[in-house]
């Protein structure tokens, strides 16, 4: 077992921190054999201020590996030589003592030949008793010393060594990052041709020249810029080191392949060149990819725009044609399916109008059709996208149907065609064809989404527009239908109305007296009023097919609006009063204008009609009064009021704000209403509360105005 020495000033351990301005421990071990005396051998060493390790002569204990970074181990054979030699023998077999000098002590009878075999022992020193003990301190402080010089290399190496492994490490990352980034860094000195110093490898896939073709300057980074963009650049970094921030630039450069790309650029000056250049170290990315998507979004942007700009799509679809040369290729077409015969060609657009002509004519000579095995017919007829890759001369060929036919194929040069149906519900309306007329012209899955995306769009806005067609169509046909049925209703209306009123004379002559003569009255009282109400029914309508015809006349007079307010409300007040209202009328004596009395008496009978069957019975207000140039009209009811989203709604034809039960009407009175008073330049609004009632204002100027509305 290894022991520390006992006596007082106890060495410090060897584990026990320590500041770092204390001599580092260097312990020393001692081994003795039986009779050894190794307290006085502790004793010579003690001056030397380590601690000595003490070690019984050779035992199993020894066989575990030194825990100690012993500096040095004496081997005490004084007494007994060879006991010594074996136990200097097995330290240097062992593996944990092998390396530790060993200085060995033997006694004053030993041979010279033992001296021999302690050396071949590989000690590194024998000392023979007696020996004074400065000499042996001596060696052990040179063991002592040698040891510690050893410990301070050591750890010279392994700071290095790990200094090293870091540096490597970091630029393996840095490398493996390089290569896996998609985009590249450099360095170059601030000069206007770039001549990269540094060009990691990312370079290669960006731009199709290695590293060493830049650093070997054999390319400069300024030849790879567009030429409209390399004043850009050069001004932007100038300005960053001037602002001393860094740059941040995006313009296209060509690769080797003659290829486009846009390429997005950080950088900033690190420092200076040997000759004061300022260095410029950057990072450039490829974002052609981002470019392509945002060009591809504008440009659907702008097309959908045209295709809502109007309901005329043979107009809007040209326009779109136009729009899609040259985002889409060189060239574009547009073929219509047409019920029978051939396709109708509806727009074409080149980047040389000389080929769109060219274009014109074949579809002109050769039209396209349904049957055709390939282009517009057939993507029309399967509604699905056709790309013909590389067109060549042998299928120009095949595909014309005489001399003539080929040389105008030919002539059109066309080198990849990109034919997408326009589908909508269901249906194809027709086909778009994008072309390309030079070798280098590709199209991509992402164009093809693009060219099917803009097809759709376009089959949209044609099926809209065909609808809203026939929707107009039908809305005529209503419109004829109301004006006929209208007037042939109002025939049978006139001649019952003038019988019924002829009656109604009649009947206090020839039965008076008669008990049943009243009821007989009040009978036909209920029909004249049913008759009237009818004939104020189908006038609505018959004043909504004119209107929808433009064919409103006004016939405008002098005349006086309080006296048709005053007349109207007279002949309302038996039924204002049936339904429990009372009619409050004010007006000043005269209030003239120019006016269509007719039409006047119709927008203050509806205004006051209404009031009456939605004034919940309560008190009704009409009043007129004169504001500047225009004459106001003012009908207000307690009733039930009118929802806010509806009090826009009820001026359209045919809208109504309650249910059909309780309305009993068309929907049709304001509708015509208003119609009257802007056709007088006029206007009309309503202010209004559920539950509160409402009020509808009418203005119209009383002189006529120069331009009436309608
Ligand atoms: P209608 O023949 O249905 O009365 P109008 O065009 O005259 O048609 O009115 C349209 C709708 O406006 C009515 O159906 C009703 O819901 C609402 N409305 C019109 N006047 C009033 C009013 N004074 N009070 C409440 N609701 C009204």
């Amino acid at each position: 077992m290894w022991g520390t020495q006992p006596e007082a000033e106890p060495p410090p351990a060897p584990h026990r921190p320590r500041d770092s301005t204390s001599p580092p421990v260097t312990p020393l071990l001692v081994v003795g054999v039986p009779g050894s005396d190794l307290a006085g051998l502790k004793a010579v060493l003690a001056p030397l201020g380590q601690p000595v390790l003490e070690a019984a002569p050779w035992s199993e204990e020894l066989e575990s590996p030194l825990e100690e970074d012993v500096a040095c181990i004496l081997v005490d054979a004084r007494p007994d030589w060879s006991a010594g030699f074996e136990t200097a023998q097995r330290l240097r077999g062992h593996e944990a003592t092998r390396h530790i000098p060993l200085l060995f002590l033997g006694g004053n009878t030993c041979e010279e030949a033992d001296l021999l075999r302690g050396y071949g022992l590989g000690t590194v020193d024998c000392l023979v008793a007696p020996f004074p003990p400065e000499v042996l301190r001596a060696k052990v402080a040179l063991f002592i010393e040698l040891h510690r010089r050893e410990r301070v290399m050591r750890a010279a190496f392994e700071r290095t060594g790990k200094a090293e492994a870091a540096a490597r490490e970091s630029e393996r990352m840095l490398r493996t990052l390089m290569g896996n980034l998609r985009g590249m860094a450099y360095r170059c000195p601030n000069d206007p041709h770039y001549p990269l110093v540094y060009a990691s490898p990312g370079v290669l896939e960006l731009t199709g020249y290695s590293p060493e073709d830049f650093t070997g300057f054999r390319v400069l980074w300024q030849k790879l810029i567009h030429p409209d963009d390399v004043q850009q650049v050069w001004d932007g970094i100038q300005a960053a080191l001037t602002a001393r921030t860094p740059f941040t630039l995006i313009y296209r450069i060509h690769t080797r392949t003659g290829e486009e790309r846009w390429v997005w650029e950080r950088g900033g000056a690190i420092g200076e060149s040997e000759n004061g250049i300022p260095m410029l170290e950057g990072f450039i990315t490829d974002i052609s990819a981002f470019k392509r998507a945002e060009r591809h979004q504008s440009f659907l942007a702008s097309v959908s725009e045209s295709l809502a700009s109007s309901l005329d799509y043979e107009d809007t679809l040209a326009h779109v044609v136009q729009q899609a040369v040259p985002v889409l290729g060189d060239g574009c077409l547009l073929d219509m399916a047409e019920p029978d015969g051939p396709l109708r060609r509806l727009a074409v657009a080149h980047v040389d109008p000389a080929r769109a002509e060219l274009a014109w004519e074949l579809a002109r000579s050769y039209p396209q059709g349904l049957e055709d095995p390939g282009g517009a017919g057939a993507v029309i007829r399967t509604g699905k996208t056709e790309l013909q890759e590389h067109l060549s001369d042998e299928q120009f060929v095949r595909y014309a149907k005489d001399a003539r036919h080929l040389e105008l194929l030919r002539k059109t040069g066309v080198t990849r065609m990109l034919t997408v149906p326009l589908r909508a519900r269901g249906r194809t309306l027709g086909a778009l064809t994008f072309f390309y007329c030079h070798a280098g012209g590709r199209y991509d899955a992402e164009d093809q989404l693009l060219a099917e995306d803009l097809a759709r769009r376009a089959a949209l806005a044609v099926d809209n527009a065909r609808l809203y067609r026939e929707a107009q169509l039908a809305v005529e046909l209503r419109n004829e239908f109301l004006s006929v049925a209208s007037h042939e209703l109002k025939t049978p209306l006139t001649p019952l109305h003038l019988k019924l009123t002829a009656l109604s004379r009649e009947l206090p002559r020839c039965c008076a007296g008669d008990a049943r003569s009243e009821a007989l009255q009040r009978h036909v009282g209920v029909a004249q009023r049913q008759v009237h109400k009818m004939s104020t029914l189908i006038n609505a309508l018959l004043d909504v097919s004119r209107l929808s015809r433009g064919k409103l006349k006004l016939e405008p007079a002098d005349m006086d609006l309080s006296e048709v307010l005053g007349e109207v409300a007279a002949w309302f007040a038996p039924e204002a009063a049936r339904a429990g209202s009372e009619l409050r009328v004010e007006a000043p004596p005269r209030v003239t204008g120019w006016w269509d009395r007719l039409r006047l008496e119709q927008v203050v009978t509806n205004l006051i009609s209404n009031a009456i069957r939605y004034g919940a019975g309560r008190p009704i207000h009409a009043r007129v009064e004169v504001v500047g140039e225009n004459a106001r009209l003012v009908v207000r009811d307690e009733g039930i009021g009118i929802a806010p989203e509806a009090q826009e709604r009820i001026f359209g034809k045919f809208e109504r704000a309650v249910s059909e039960r309780h309305s009993g009407g068309l929907g049709l009175g304001l509708y015509i209403t208003r119609s009257i008073v802007e056709a007088m330049g006029g206007t009309i609004r309503v202010e209004s509360r559920p539950g509160e009632g409402s009020t509808f204002t009418v203005e119209v100027p009383r002189a006529p105005t120069a331009e009436p509305r309608r």
